[in-house]
């Protein structure tokens, strides 16, 4: 881990808002979910390299605005992606969520990176009135993307937006069956990525050919070995190697 010294996790946070989304400025995180958890090892993976330098808060949100906020604040979270599987499946996760909370989701992007590891680009919680919201990390987005374009890989821009796609997916899952803990959970994980293979990655690769990467690719291969079955050993393999040393894990 790096630059997690004694940060407060609000202090300096950015925060936009999503048209269609509510903004929040208290978050209390009772779920986590750790996406890309090891980027350098996985799937179709670029090597990962450690920021050169760190990005100042500006140059953060400048990578969001250019590089993530048509993919997933123009047209993912507003059903308008080149996919139709894909906004079917995030419009009745995100109306699953409104209806189970009774509050749209609040989605926050932290100019820092996540109490737990500088890899967590992501996370679902649930906010002081009840509602969910999903955090994402924009600096270690900003890492993943350096790691990319660095890899050599024709595609690597559309790679990273398959990957955006399918983290906020993997959260929308998180979001739509209720948040209970407010510990890392290897039963939840495997519950959220099970239903991220069967709505966003077998859509993305076996339909629309997209690029898997990392994490993604790594669960998208687990899941076509254990059959969808939970309880393959291939897919607890994926699992425990992931989230096994952080389960039970929290940062109260
Ligand atoms: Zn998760």
């Amino acid at each position: 881990m790096k630059n997690n010294k004694s940060r407060g996790r609000h202090e300096l946070k950015q925060e936009r808002q999503f048209r269609n989304m509510a903004i929040v400025t208290l978050i209390i995180t009772c779920a986590i979910c750790v996406t890309g958890w090891i980027i350098s090892k996985n799937y179709r993976s670029p090597d990962h390299e450690q920021p050169a330098h760190m990005k100042t808060d500006a140059e953060i949100m400048a990578f969001w605005t250019n590089e993530m906020e048509e993919i997933i604040g123009k047209e993912l979270v507003l059903g308008k992606l080149p996919y139709p599987i894909l906004n079917d499946s995030f419009n009745s996760l995100n109306a699953a969520t409104v209806d189970r909370t009774g509050h749209t989701i609040a989605v926050t992007m932290s100019t820092k990176y996540h109490w737990a590891s500088t890899n967590v680009q992501a996370a679902t919680g649930i906010t002081s009135n009840g509602a969910v919201s999903i955090e994402l990390y924009i600096p270690a987005f900003a890492d993943s993307f350096d790691s990319y374009r660095s890899s050599g890989q024709p595609d690597w821009r559309n790679l990273f937006q398959a990957h955006a796609i399918a983290i906020f997916m993997h959260e929308m899952e998180h979001a739509s069956c209720g948040i209970t803990t407010n510990h890392i959970s290897i039963g939840e994980e495997s519950r959220a990525w099970a239903e991220t293979c069967r709505h966003t990655l077998v859509p993305m690769a076996d339909i629309y050919r997209l690029g898997l990467t990392t994490t993604e690719g790594e669960f998208y291969v687990a899941w076509k070995e254990s059959f969808g079955d939970t309880n393959n050993i291939h897919w607890i393999a994926l699992l425990d190697k992931l989230y096994g040393s952080l389960d039970g894990r929290s940062n109260h």
